[in-house]
């Protein structure tokens, strides 16, 4: 079986880029609307909300429950607004992003615990690294073994019928 794609419009790369540097050195986080190819994702606009982080997941003693700088949180409340938005277009939510600031556009385990609660098999997790205010590399991930680990897919930037 071919393994599963992420195609992201030429516009949704340039609204994920310019939203991870307009919050560096903080995380930033979205959704993207766009439709569901079988298993592969047209992403076709980026839908951003803001990281409302406030300590939801605490993976030590030392983890320093106010810092947006390594973690993000997607409230449900912006979930819901932008599947009214994806809907209200013809569209469906079929990933998220959140960026990196100064480290690699892999997820964190952070990232995997967090994932756990959103979307399913085919959704595409985004991660946007960021080096020094500027937008670097773009990778996607989805959740495989029931959420014990991501797998990275092949991230594709290019025009949408
Ligand atoms: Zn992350």
């Amino acid at each position: 079986m071919k393994p599963p794609t992420l195609t992201l419009s030429p516009a949704t790369a340039t609204a994920i880029a310019a939203h991870a540097e307009a919050t560096y050195p903080d995380e930033c986080v979205g959704l993207l609307l766009g439709r569901l190819e079988g298993a592969d994702k047209l992403a076709l606009e980026a839908f951003p909300v803001e990281n409302r982080w406030s300590g939801q997941v605490q993976l030590g003693a030392n983890d320093d429950p106010t810092s947006r700088r390594d973690r993000f949180y997607l409230d449900p409340r912006d979930y819901l607004r932008a599947d009214r938005a994806a809907t209200a277009r013809g569209l469906e939510i079929v990933g998220c992003y959140h960026s990196h600031p100064d480290a690699p556009a892999t997820p964190s385990e952070r990232d995997r615990v967090g994932a756990q609660a959103i979307g399913g098999f085919t959704f595409a997790f985004v991660i946007q690294a960021v080096r020094q205010g500027r937008a670097a590399e773009v990778t996607s991930w989805l959740l495989v073994d029931a959420g014990a680990r991501f797998e990275a897919e092949e991230v594709i930037i290019a025009g949408i019928q």
